[in-house]
């Protein structure tokens, strides 16, 4: 099915400005460390804070603060500040997606021996973190100045997190709230190292992009990472998109993953090309990073996020079980149909799901990394593959407006069988 490109997506991927989001990781970098025990992280907060009050009336801006005790990296009592703005939604308010970075930035110290002296970090060392993550800011900022220009259906939420370098304690205590709060997500987009394409290697990857997402295979952090895919090669053609099957990095940790623990789509943007002597020292500074590279990624991050905002809510594809051994927990709504040998697949909208036109049905083979076939199945919430065995490849269905933007894909995924019922039933001799 050949699918049109929807304006308002152009619009936001051709609005970015490389100069902008250049002026923004200048403009980060000088402030000298942003280690949230210093004075620079004070100052960062109130300038990052006032940009996005300036873009849009509209655009409702706080400073989340949370009180951290002294203890692990936290060398003293202090505050953490998450920088949040919230542009509300049209029809599908209720739904969020999130494009977010941090602002913290560390330099580290270590002792004698290699381990980190905790002390000495936190006394603000120089760490201008530009590619580690002002330039995840600078995305934040630059696509919350470029879409709170306009109306989405779903409601953005733009965040600087704090204290990233200290354990992802900034995202931690979002996710928490948002967890407690019953917030829906319908992806979380976190960027994190992407103001850079040349590597410590000598590798120099300018039009790629990695993104990361956590397990398990069609989960809703793998489903968005498919979905970024599809989406940002589509209205950003110059560059490509290598999806990770990976939570992170070995031995590193972002954001995303908070609230991918909490149970909400999330993926992380990291360059191809990391450079381990800047990072985490004074040479992770702006004459080391590239603002066009970070603007592309913006770009990416432009398109999916519209498109997700646009998009409507993705159909729901299980139901409680009424009896049986699954009685009271969820199992996909898959079936081999009146013949015992089709598949038959139905699907529910969710509450809040915004104007639907359509369903897609996608298909492909269980060891295949990407859907590989998809027919539209119309305004129906039913549809019949005759011949085709359910047990041999995953299905998924995604929802479809009147101008073409899809959700992310929900696939029929295999429950968990319970047989304690006939455990149970055999008695030991
Ligand atoms: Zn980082």
């Amino acid at each position: 099915m050949a699918v049109s490109l929807d304006p308002r997506v152009t619009k936001v991927v051709a609005e970015i400005s490389t100069g902008r989001i250049a002026a923004t990781m200048k403009k980060l970098e000088g402030f000298g460390t942003r280690n949230p025990h210093t004075p620079g992280a004070e100052a960062a907060r109130a300038w990052i804070a006032e940009q996005l009050r300036s873009y849009s009336p509209r655009l409702e801006v706080r400073l989340d603060k949370h009180a951290a005790t002294k203890g692990g990296r936290f060398v003293r009592d202090l505050e953490i500040v998450n920088i949040v703005a919230v542009l509300p939604g049209k029809s599908e308010k209720a739904r969020h997606v999130i494009v977010s970075g941090h602002y913290d930035s560390m330099a580290l110290v270590r002792k004698p021996g290699a381990a980190t002296d905790w002390e000495a970090t936190a006394s603000a060392p120089h760490a201008p973190g530009v590619s580690d993550d002002a330039s995840g800011t600078a995305v934040v900022l630059e696509l919350a100045r470029v879409m709170s220009q306009y109306e989405w259906e779903k409601t953005l939420v733009f965040i600087a997190f704090d204290a990233e370098e200290e354990g992802l304690v900034g995202s931690k205590l979002y996710a928490e709230d948002a967890k407690k709060t019953g917030m829906i997500v319908d992806g979380v987009l976190n960027n994190d190292i992407v103001g850079n394409d040349v590597g410590g290697g000598g590798k120099n990857e300018s039009a790629r992009v990695r993104v990361f997402s956590d397990d398990p295979p069609d989960g809703g952090s793998r489903s968005l990472a498919r979905y970024i895919k599809e989406v940002g090669e589509r209205y950003v053609p110059s560059m490509t998109v290598d999806l990770i099957f990976r939570a992170d990095r070995f031995t590193r940790g972002g954001d995303h993953t908070p609230l991918n623990d909490a149970g909400f789509p999330a993926v992380r943007f990291t360059t191809e090309a990391e450079n381990y002597q800047n990072q985490h020292t004074a040479t992770d500074n702006f004459d080391n990073s590239s603002p066009s590279y970070a603007a592309n990624v913006a770009r990416v991050n432009g398109a999916a996020a519209a498109a997700l905002a646009l998009a409507p809510a993705a159909p729901e594809v299980t139901r409680e079980a009424a009896a049986g051994a699954m009685k009271g927990r969820r199992v996909p709504m898959l079936s081999r149909g009146e013949s015992g040998y089709d598949a038959d697949l139905k699907w529910a909208d969710p509450k809040d799901a915004g104007p639907v036109a359509g369903y897609v049905v996608t298909m492909r083979a269980t060891t295949a990394p990407y859907w590989q076939k998809e027919w539209y199945a119309g305004a129906v919430h039913e549809y019949t593959l005759a011949g085709v065995s359910i047990d041999d490849v995953v299905f998924g269905v995604k929802s479809v407006d009147k101008d073409g933007n899809a959700s992310p894909v929900s696939a029929y995924v295999l429950p968990r069988m319970i047989f304690e019922g006939a455990a149970a039933a055999v008695q030991k001799k």
